[in-house]
């Protein structure tokens, strides 16, 4: 009788733990709008979804807002129903009842995971609670107001607070990442630092900065219409109860395709939801010195087929 006993409390475990590890982490990406035709919103999303779908980890549901001059007033996602939301999203202020954005405020407060990719942190300039969930953003009329510039000096986070601008880049070319706390999950068996695949290099972002750290830098490049700082491009912050992963990069398919861009989007995603990472870092992670970018997803632009590098010779905005 009692080893009956034993054996089907075994089993329970068991059970219990296969159906934990089968049932995938469900992930919102919100899409809809972008500041221009530049942010290609559209076709951003497929590529994000096809990174998530590989890993087997998730359930990606994609939910796209009404267009921007369409009606809001019954647009009220499920949030609650999600572990994570990955912003592929930028909108003015105005764009969101009330409703919508107390719903999304309590959503991340109550243990929601976020992930705003690249020019989702350039969405709504003047709303409090969404600058402190992302820390650090830029354009759309930010400036002083929004908080202190955010940047890395002599090791340590560092702040200014003087007059300007939120938000500038040069033109894309690949870049090198500098690893800024290898200890968090996210970062954990990524080398210290890494050649990023052309993309913007986000500058002079401005924020509240409150409850951040930055997982990972680039240098500024003052010939490049660089700021000459070592600016957070990868970064974790915490929001009531929910977490943030918040990266800077992937301007367009030609930067997502970059391996490191894929790995740390997917990995931030689950330690959004979770708080953990389970996966393993690819062997073609890019090196010091070499890029590594996957043409099955720099494919899914047309353009690539003009060549990779075309890309970056367009003019910086
Ligand atoms: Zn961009």
């Amino acid at each position: 009788m009692k080893r009956t006993v034993v054996a089907l409390l075994g089993a329970l475990v068991i059970f219990a733990l296969l159906s934990r590890a089968a049932t995938p982490i469900s992930v919102m990406i919100l899409d809809g709008e972008s500041g221009g035709a530049y942010h290609d919103w559209q076709r951003v999303t497929p590529a994000l979804k096809k990174m998530l779908d590989e890993t087997g980890l998730f359930a990606t549901t994609v939910v796209t807002t009404p267009p921007a001059n369409g009606d809001f007033s019954s647009f009220m996602p499920a949030f609650s129903k999600f572990q994570v939301v990955v912003l592929n999203y930028d909108a003015p202020d105005e764009r969101w009842p009330a409703a919508l954005k107390t719903s999304f405020e309590q959503y991340v407060k109550n243990g929601g995971g976020l992930v705003p990719v690249h020019a989702a942190d350039n969405a709504f300039p003047n709303w409090q609670a969404f600058n402190e969930m992302v820390g650090v953003g830029g354009w759309r009329g930010r400036r002083d107001q929004a908080g202190p510039y955010w940047f890395f000096k002599d090791g340590k986070l560092a702040s200014d607070t003087s007059a300007g601008p939120a938000g500038s880049h040069g033109r894309r070319v690949p870049f090198q990442v500098t690893v800024r706390d290898s200890s968090h999950p996210i970062m954990k068996g990524l080398p210290a630092r890494w050649m990023h695949q052309g993309d913007e290099l986000y500058a002079r972002l401005r924020g509240p900065g409150r409850n951040m750290t930055v997982l990972a830098t680039a240098f500024s490049d003052p010939q490049n219409n660089g700021s000459g700082r070592d600016e957070p491009q990868l970064m974790v912050l915490s929001y009531g109860k929910g977490r943030v992963f918040h990266t800077t990069l992937g301007h367009d398919l030609n930067a997502l395709s970059s391996v490191d861009f894929v790995v740390t989007f997917q990995r931030g995603t689950e330690w959004a939801a979770t708080g953990q990472v389970t996966q393993k870092v690819p062997t073609n992670f890019p090196t010091a010195t070499t890029v590594s970018y996957r043409t099955d997803l720099a494919a899914m632009d047309p353009r690539f087929a003009d060549g990779l590098d075309s890309l970056t010779a367009r003019p910086a905005r």
